[in-house]
């Protein structure tokens, strides 16, 4: 095998422990992909994929056109998602979805996450917008998770998760990671009474290093 698909293959199941061991993933539910460099491709994991024991040879290896499959087992139900990403971001390398609780929950009542840390305009490009519901699996669930996203890295999705991309693996773990924590604070905070929000203004050195090192556009 290729040796650059091999270490694809090896961030992947490396990306599946680390936001299982962080608790954002059940069994079954979530998926991870990466772009492989220069081509129309991905490697994405499969449907079901065991976190616990992710397997290299497990992961699929398929076309962004017409999801031809190079090699592997039955790829992620949301590839139509992972694809219509890295066909309109040219920066986006690895997208993470997951349905992690306290995301999940701003997903069931369709809020966006605003910004609440400074150090969600550097990693994010701000806050988490919700999108509009679409089900499972389809190409219009693609298309309502980047209308939503507009410039920013992750977006949540209506009555599902959320999901992030990044420039890299260790970004896209480190960036959902972030997502959930900042989404445990804002669902705590908000049934405290009020929550005071960060205006963007006056924090153009935090937007800039977003757009320098983690813009996925
Ligand atoms: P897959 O196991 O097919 O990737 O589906 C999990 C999921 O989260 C669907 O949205
Ligand atoms: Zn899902």
């Amino acid at each position: 095998m290729n040796k650059s698909i091999s270490k694809i293959k090896n961030q992947i199941c490396w990306a599946s422990k680390e936001i299982y061991q962080r608790g954002l993933v059940n069994m079954g539910e979530g998926n991870i992909s990466l772009r492989v460099e220069g081509k129309e491709e991905m490697i994405i994991t499969p449907s079901g994929n065991n976190y616990l024991n992710p397997l290299p040879e497990d992961m699929v290896h398929i076309t962004f056109e017409d999801k031809t499959l190079i090699m592997g087992k039955k790829p992620s139900s949301e590839y139509n998602f992972h694809r219509m990403i890295y066909q309109e971001r040219s920066r986006a390398k690895c997208i993470i979805h997951t349905h992690s609780t306290y995301a999940s929950i701003l997903a069931v009542q369709r809020l966006s996450l605003p910004i609440i840390f400074e150090e969600m305009l550097v990693f994010l490009g701000g806050g988490v917008p919700c999108s509009a519901y679409a089900p499972t699996g389809t190409g219009e669930l693609g298309k309502k998770a980047l209308e939503a996203m507009g410039k920013q890295n992750a977006v949540i999705l209506a009555n599902h998760g959320f999901l992030i991309v990044g420039r890299n693996a260790e970004h896209c773990v480190f960036g959902a990671q972030l997502v959930e924590k900042m989404a445990k604070i804002y669902v705590t905070s908000i049934s405290m009474g009020k929550v005071y929000e960060i205006s963007e203004e006056n924090l153009s050195n935090l937007t800039d290093r977003f757009k320098e090192e983690f813009s996925t556009i």
